[in-house]
């Protein structure tokens, strides 16, 4: 079990376990940590699974002053036998897109992996085991050096931790508002809107904050130049369904290509779809909601997996009234029932994995 490229010290002091139907997002935390350091002169070194704890860093450290920070989020499934990673390499491989947009070093896709397979197996009695729960990891890699120098770094961290998650949605799959955000932007091309890295979460929030006093849950993003083109729904990629077809923003640069948006597209062609990346125009999108030409919308994600939409709400800016237009009644389609059905039972191995997404990673407790 133990690779020898990963030192492991196990805790003394084992936490007691949130009861799966407590469990959130993002707040409860496994025995250990995963840590790895590099710097100039010896690269990547000392790969550790440690007891989980503080970090130590000193406060000029880059990522805190400049936002040089990226991160990855991906899932552990419990399938009642074994414990599988979803379609893991792909994080890797954007982790090293993310790196190296913002200047910090890469890593070893194939090493990367490796550690997180050992890590998540001495943390395996840590994956729920609920319908719709599952073990949240964390990869992130920051700039740690001491310095106020605005420069690449020569001191860097990377890191995983992983966080028992509930079921995203409890009461079946529930819509959501979105408003159309048409002040703010998220990112813009030429940017860093395609690198997954905390900035485009600091960018974010506000439009957020916004969405949510228009009764909304998350914003739809438009393009920064003519604030006209859809990008993405909150930090989750959008699928429409018009005509009996299938589109979803083409990657410009400006948008987080999110890897179950690439399941998806595959999904959908493996069905024999029609589908079309492409430049969505809001207002295109407004008429053919009122007329039900839209008839299907969601938005993809590792935590939400498949999330409909059934309402666009967007403000008239002359007269300052909101707008709103529903998408199949506000309820959630067919359609994205099934694909939401499909990839979470792929997920859990129980359909065939015709493309080799699933990698697994050792025996359930
Ligand atoms: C992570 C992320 C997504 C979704 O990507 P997945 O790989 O499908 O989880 C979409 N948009 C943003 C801004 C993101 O950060």
């Amino acid at each position: 079990m133990t690779n020898a490229k990963v030192r492991v010290e196990l805790t003394q002091n084992p936490k007691e376990k949130v009861p799966e139907d407590k469990l959130g997002f993002g707040t409860v935390f496994t025995d250990h940590l995963f840590l790895m350091d590099w710097d100039e002169e010896n690269g990547w070194h000392d790969a550790r699974v440690v007891p989980y704890n503080a970090l130590q860093l000193d406060p000029s450290c880059g990522a805190l002053h400049y936002g040089q920070a990226i991160f990855e989020g991906l899932k552990a499934y419990n399938n009642g036998g074994k414990v599988y990673l979803f379609r893991p390499q792909k994080n890797f491989e954007r982790l090293n897109n993310s790196a190296d947009r913002v200047c910090l070093p890469k890593l070893d896709e194939e090493f990367a992996l490796e550690a997180l397979k050992e890590f998540v197996t001495v943390d395996r009695s840590w994956v729920p085991t609920t319908p719709g729960t599952s073990l949240y990891l964390r990869p992130l890699m920051f700039n740690s050096e001491a310095s106020l120098g605005v420069h690449p770094a020569k001191k860097v961290t990377y890191l995983v931790m992983a966080s028992p998650s509930g079921a995203y949605f409890t009461g079946g799959l529930q819509p959501m508002r979105l408003y159309v955000e048409d002040e703010y932007v998220r990112a813009a091309v030429g940017g860093i809107g395609f690198a997954k890295t905390a900035g485009n979460y600091a960018a974010s929030l506000k439009g957020q904050l916004k969405a949510q006093e228009f009764g909304c849950q998350q914003c739809l993003w438009l393009d920064a130049k003519e604030h006209r083109y859809v990008e993405e729904g909150g930090a989750m990629n959008v699928f429409f369904k018009i005509n009996g077809e299938f589109y979803t923003p083409a990657l410009t640069g400006s948008i987080l290509p999110g890897v179950t948006r690439d399941s998806m597209l595959q999904l959908l062609r493996d069905r024999g779809e029609k589908v079309h990346e492409a430049r969505l125009d809001v207002n295109e999108l407004f008429k053919q909601a009122q007329n039900g030409e839209l008839e299907e919308m969601f938005c993809t994600g590792t935590a939400a997996v498949v999330t409909p939409v059934g309402t666009l709400v967007r403000q008239n800016h002359e007269t300052g009234q909101l707008e709103e237009v529903s998408i199949n009644g506000g309820e959630t389609g067919e359609y994205t029932r099934s694909l939401y059905e499909e990839l979470t039972n792929l997920q859990l191995g129980k359909g065939e994995d015709k493309h080799g997404w699933l990698v697994e990673v050792c025996d359930a407790e």
